[in-house]
């Protein structure tokens, strides 16, 4: 069988194109989509995502700021950084990069950022929206995946999706999306580290949507012949002393059974990004309904 890309890179394109005339009716109103990125230390995973965000909404002609702080500094400075954020006008999503130094409770800082800026979707209020089928804010990989899925005219309806994964993050919105009515209409399994026998489920699926983060977990011996494999991980492996990013699918061993897969990197990755840029449009757009 002969195994079809699913191209993030493609994707996204299309999506940055239908953006276009979304940005300029938002301009025309006076309005720039605004992104407040808040950097906290030096990490240099945290700091590369940053700059990868940041870069393409400059190159959208898009405002970003990025706010850096100390790695020391207090959870306080950081909420009352948040709330003078909450209510500048300039941005419309704030967007707190994860993670976050040790002495600092994140869910009470992504807890304490207003709902209507939250472009990341990870607030409780948006959870709860989309968990009742009323999304606002749908996070970022999550949704990227239902936008690639679609792109590629690859139709959940009806058919069995496995998850394996269950963040807040990636693999919980997942399986909500895809089980919705209106977007995915699929049957969910949702798989994690607490499964026995995850082959038996895995190997049932329609949709496979790898997002446990172990590099090249899973091979052919997970999936069924003709299935469709989302791959969420982004994992730093050494090969022959290089460094080489790889994600939970070992591509290698699905090529020629699996009918479409997403690749490591150019993926799911570039749909994560896309969908920032699309969450922020969204929020900016909130203003003038
Ligand atoms: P996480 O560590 O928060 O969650 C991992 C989940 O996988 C947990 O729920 C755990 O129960 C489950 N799990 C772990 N090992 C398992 C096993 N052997 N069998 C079954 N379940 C298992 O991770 P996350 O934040 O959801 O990220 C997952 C991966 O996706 C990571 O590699 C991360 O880097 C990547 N990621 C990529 C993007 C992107 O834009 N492409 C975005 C977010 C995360």
């Amino acid at each position: 069988m002969e195994t079809s890309i699913l191209s993030g890179l493609e994707a996204s394109k299309a999506l940055y194109s239908s953006l276009e005339s979304r940005i300029s009716h938002l301009k025309d109103h006076g309005i720039v989509p605004g992104l407040a990125a808040v950097l906290v230390g030096n990490n240099p995973a945290s700091e590369i995502y940053v700059k990868n965000k940041t870069k393409k909404f400059e190159s959208l002609g898009l405002k970003t700021d990025v706010f850096r702080l100390e790695e020391t500094v207090s959870e306080d400075e950081l909420l009352s950084l948040i709330s003078k954020l909450n209510t500048d006008s300039e941005f419309h999503g704030i967007l707190v990069q994860l993670p976050l130094p040790k002495h600092i409770d994140s869910e009470k800082v992504l807890n304490a950022i207003i709902p209507t800026k939250d472009v990341d979707g990870f607030h409780p209020e948006n959870a709860g929206l989309l968990s009742i089928g009323k999304p606002r804010f749908i996070p970022c990989t999550p949704k990227g995946i239902m936008f690639i899925l679609k792109y590629f005219n690859i139709d959940l309806n009806g058919k069995h999706v496995v998850v394996i994964g269950r963040s807040n993050i990636v693999g919980r919105p997942i399986s909500i999306l895809a089980s919705l009515k209106e977007l995915g209409n699929a049957t969910v399994t949702l798989c994690h580290s607490g499964t026995k026998d995850l082959k038996f489920f895995s190997k049932q699926a329609d949709v496979l949507v790898a997002a446990l983060g172990s590099p090249q977990f899973v091979d052919s011996s997970y999936i069924k012949t003709g299935a469709c494999l989302v791959d969420v991980g982004i994992n730093r492996i050494e090969v022959d002393g290089k460094s080489k990013i790889v994600g939970d699918v070992n591509q290698d061993s699905v090529t020629g059974i699996a009918s479409s897969l997403t690749p490591v990197p150019k993926g799911v990755g570039p749909m994560t990004i896309a969908m920032l840029v699309e969450n922020t449009v969204l929020s900016a757009e909130l203003l003038l309904n």
